[in-house]
């Protein structure tokens, strides 16, 4: 028996987007984001935490500073992902080990995979929240919907077609229908 999945976006979908957050002093949960979960997992998601790390290929952090972010990040919303996946790497990284293409930077589906595989996913039942264009497309080829929300930085973009709100709006409506 499979579940579904909820992927969720860290920065600008679950806390505030402070660029290259690396401090856990720095975490700003957004509105709703705590319910918005505890919906998900009451409903029977896994909640998955995917997240793009650069600044750990950019030299700026290390992953040490990002599993502490995540580590703390539960601590405030008071409950534990099912899995997290984190991306440390970028091609014009300057850390050598990291410094190279992926198959897990969103868009691409890497992390998506890997969860669908641990926890026993199914696609068609799952979704990703974002706040970026490459959030909401990295489960396209999956089969895994993906929804925009307007509370990161990119909230302005003026293709923000088709976004939502925030992590509320989009767990009240994809719950709702
Ligand atoms: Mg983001
Ligand atoms: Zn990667």
């Amino acid at each position: 028996m499979s579940h579904p999945g909820a992927f969720l976006d860290r920065d600008g979908t679950l806390i505030e987007d402070v660029h290259h957050l690396h401090d856990p002093a720095r975490i700003r949960v957004l509105d709703g984001v705590p319910e918005s979960l505890l919906a998900l997992r009451a409903a029977g998601y896994k909640l998955v935490l995917v997240s793009n790390q650069s600044g750990v290929a950019r030299g700026i952090f290390t992953e040490a500073h990002v599993d502490a972010v995540n580590e703390a990040l539960q601590r405030l919303l008071g409950l534990r992902f099912d899995a997290i996946h984190t991306c440390p790497h970028h091609v014009d990284g300057v850390v050598e080990v990291y410094a190279r293409a992926c198959d897990c930077r969103k868009p691409a589906p890497g992390m998506l995979i890997r969860a669908i595989e641990a926890l026993d996913l199914d696609p068609s039942r799952s979704f990703i929240v974002g706040d970026r264009r490459s959030d909401a497309e990295a489960g396209l080829t999956l089969g895994v919907r993906g929804y925009r929300v307007r509370s990161g930085p990119t909230a302005n973009d003026p293709d923000h077609v088709g976004s939502l709100p925030d992590l509320a709006a989009v767990v009240r409506w994809h719950l709702g229908g």
